[in-house]
């Protein structure tokens, strides 16, 4: 076995005469497969596995052997679905490191994006951008898109052109994967074929406009860095730099991100990844669980370890979970078992409506609390973010904090977006949606206005201080004078961030109150946000961090969860991946909420919602609730409110429902009190059968 460089803690380890078996005791608590993984010499390396059985804690404990063997922690790259994975994983690694005194900190561990930008600005010269460059979020990206969008008039056709966000998801789809703008019109967005010379018009000037501008989308950030590595020395010098490239939930990489690892493993082929196809679900964002099934063609000569035992569940989940996966077409990864006990069935629970279903999972929160599982061990999973809005004040009624993963974030609150566009005029000034949405906020100001007060700061060599001398209409006049007056304050000298956000909230605080309802929860996100920036010395540093890891929301409704150092755990399924927890409620499992109406167009679509199902219920490791109301309410109160009939998910067969236990509520507890007397049957039930004939 042949590794590139001995690190200098290790020799002096040796020369202390500790040995090496000793250093890595915590090999042990592999098991042969997970260690064959781990102990792998040269060479690529595929694990594929099913969910629980250590694929995550394989990668981290190979990096904890990579730097017991001497590999030094800054030539080591590990790139992770998300920034707290990562550090979770290096955490591991630290301590099963400890003795070998090597920093473990210095791993390159994040996601591709943060690595991107890491790597961008390092290169940006060659790659023929400014190292200073500002990142848009989504919203940001859809914002310039619809500048464009109507710059181009293409909003004012009597027939309707694509919405600003279904351009960017065309854009998207286009970029990230190996189909041309035709074809992945034809195949996703048939509806908007007719636009082709409308859209590829739209996309080269948006390509053009975040040029001129030095901005970077989300999609940019591997793009550059594919192109980047596609040159042959600075695609070597990339290589250089790591000795070992490590890749966990392969199975949501696209073929950018898959051509970026190809293009910086032409010599040095020490790469490892890992995944499990019957988890891939981020095909909306061109992900491809190709790039893990043609791993072996791609990187020739790659060793595959497979791994079937799980650790985390008790089998009676993986009895449900393995029956649950097996309707998919296909399936590369097998049934899971477990050492584990048998433990409680899954439980399957019927509620009448919303209410009903909030107030089942909160009993049972609470009784496992009782029992003595806190409530971060314990987590309610929903397909889409809003599912959870009634829990959410149910919880805030009964004052038990949560926190929310995936939801609305911190940073797409519209006030959130205007300081920190009023940040990135700072770092960018030639940044145009920063420019928009800041100078939008004053009185008197339209889109006209706003576009040329730009054009005013372009003439002015993109000095912000410059917009006090705009030529505004008299109703804006005041605005832009003590616009142009927070910036000379800003742009004198050097500040900390907080220190600057400090100054634009003297500024920005009134136009608060004026342009938004509820200014005093949205006054405490802006305190909040001082507080972040608090942590960073330098305005790019947080804005990057910002963009590319952004805080969740803080979850006003429960109030500052920091009064409480536990809390129940909210997650979209998606935010979900990769987690575990020891109870496990997954509500809303109606057809129509999963598989979610909006992805039953196809039959991929539908086998990419069994998959999200069964990563959800695979998060559990003692107890699983699955729970789905009967009657869902359209309004905000049940009184007076619509409401509609819905059917158990089509993916509780009558097999999987065996391996549960099934409950239903009741049917005194149903709310019959109110029915018309007289009425006995209105066909409804043949009705609700008759829309799936
Ligand atoms: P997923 O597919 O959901 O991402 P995974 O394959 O990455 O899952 P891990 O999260 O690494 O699995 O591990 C699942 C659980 O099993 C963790 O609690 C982990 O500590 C535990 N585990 C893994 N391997 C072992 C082992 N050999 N002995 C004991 N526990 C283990
Ligand atoms: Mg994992």
């Amino acid at each position: 076995m042949q590794f590139i460089a001995i690190h200098p803690a290790v020799t002096r380890l040796r020369g202390k005469g500790i040995t090496m078996a000793n250093d890595m005791e915590w090999l042990r608590e592999c098991n042969p497969a997970q260690k064959k993984a781990v102990t792998h010499g040269d060479g690529p390396l595929l694990v594929v596995a099913g969910a629980g059985t250590g694929k995550t804690r394989t990668l981290a404990y190979r990096v904890a052997y990579l730097i017991s063997r001497g590999v030094s922690p800054d030539r080591i790259l590990l790139l992770t679905f998300t920034r707290r994975a990562a550090e979770e994983m290096l955490k591991r690694a630290s301590s099963a490191t400890a003795a070998s005194g090597a920093d473990v900190r210095k791993v390159w561990g994040g996601t591709f994006h943060a690595t991107a930008n890491r790597l961008l600005r390092m290169y940006a010269k060659p790659v023929g951008l400014s190292p200073d460059f500002t990142i848009m979020d989504q919203g940001d990206a859809e914002d310039l898109i619809n500048v464009v969008r109507h710059e181009k008039g293409f909003g004012k056709s009597d027939r309707r052109f694509p919405r600003k966000r279904t351009c960017l998801a065309i854009y998207s789809r286009r970029v990230n994967g190996t189909e041309d703008l035709p074809a992945v019109l034809k195949r996703y967005f048939p509806w908007c074929e007719e636009w082709h010379d409308e859209l590829k018009d739209l996309f080269k000037e948006y390509v053009d406009r975040k040029q001129r501008h030095n901005v970077l989308d989300y999609d940019d950030l591997l793009l550059y860095w594919y192109y980047l590595v596609q040159n042959e020395e600075l695609g070597k010098s990339i290589e250089d730099r790591f000795d070992h490239i490590l890749v966990d939930e392969y199975q949501d990489t696209n073929r950018i991100q898959a051509g970026i690892l190809r293009g910086i493993r032409q010599k040095n082929r020490n790469i490892m990844v890992v995944g499990d196809d019957a988890q891939s679900i981020y095909s909306f964002r061109s992900a491809t669980v190709r790039n893990m099934l043609d791993f072996p063609r791609q990187f020739d000569g790659a060793t595959i370890v497979a791994l079937e035992q799980n650790y985390r569940s008790v089998q009676s989940i993986l009895t449900t979970t393995n029956l649950l996966i097996s309707q998919a077409a296909e399936r590369y990864t097998k049934d899971l078992w477990s050492n584990r006990p048998e433990g409680q069935r899954p439980r399957l629970i019927t509620c009448t409506d919303e209410d009903s279903q909030n107030d089942t999972v909160i009993a049972a929160v609470l009784e496992h609390y009782e029992q003595g599982i806190p409530l971060r061990k314990q987590a309610v999973l929903f397909r889409a973010s809003y599912h959870s809005n009634s829990l959410e004040l149910a919880l805030a009624r009964k004052n038990i904090p949560f926190h929310k993963y995936g939801g609305l974030r911190f940073l797409e609150a519209a006030h959130i977006k205007d300081l920190v566009n009023l940040l990135r005029i700072l770092e960018n000034p030639q940044d145009q949606i920063a420019w928009f949405r800041v100078t939008q906020l004053l009185d008197g100001v339209g889109p006209a206005t706003a576009a040329a007060a730009f054009t005013h700061i372009a003439e002015n060599g993109f000095n912000p201080a410059s917009i006090a001398r705009f030529h505004a209409p008299p109703a804006a006049r005041d605005g832009f004078r003590r616009l142009g007056g927070l910036m000379e304050d800003l742009t004198s000298g050097y500040n900390k961030p907080s220190v600057e956000i400090e100054t634009i909230c003297r500024f920005y605080l009134p136009l608060l109150k004026a342009n938004y309802e509820n200014p005093d929860a949205r006054a405490r996100d802006v305190t909040h946000l001082t507080e972040l920036s608090n942590r960073y010395k330098s305005r790019r540093a947080f804005l990057t961090d910002l963009a590319l890891d952004p805080p969740r929301s803080t979850g006003d409704l429960a109030g500052p969860p920091s009064k409480d150092d536990d809390w129940l755990v909210l997650s979209t399924i998606h935010s979900a991946k990769g987690c575990e927890w020891d109870s496990v409620y997954l509500i809303c499992a109606s057809d129509g909420c999963l598989p979610s109406d909006m992805a039953t167009g196809s039959q991929e679509e539908i086998e990419e919602e069994l998959r999200l199902a069964y990563v959800s219920m695979t998060r559990a490791r003692d107890f699983l609730y699955v729970l789905w109301p009967m009657r869902y309410y359209h309004g905000r109160s049940r009184m007076g409110d619509a409401h509609t009939y819905s059917q158990l998910s089509r993916f509780f067969t009558d097999d999987v429902a065996a391996t549960m236990d099934t409950t239903a509520e009741p049917a005194d507890t149903l709310d019959s009190s109110d029915t018309p007397s007289g009425i006995s049957d209105t066909g409804i039930a043949s009705r609700i059968r008759d829309m799936w004939e």
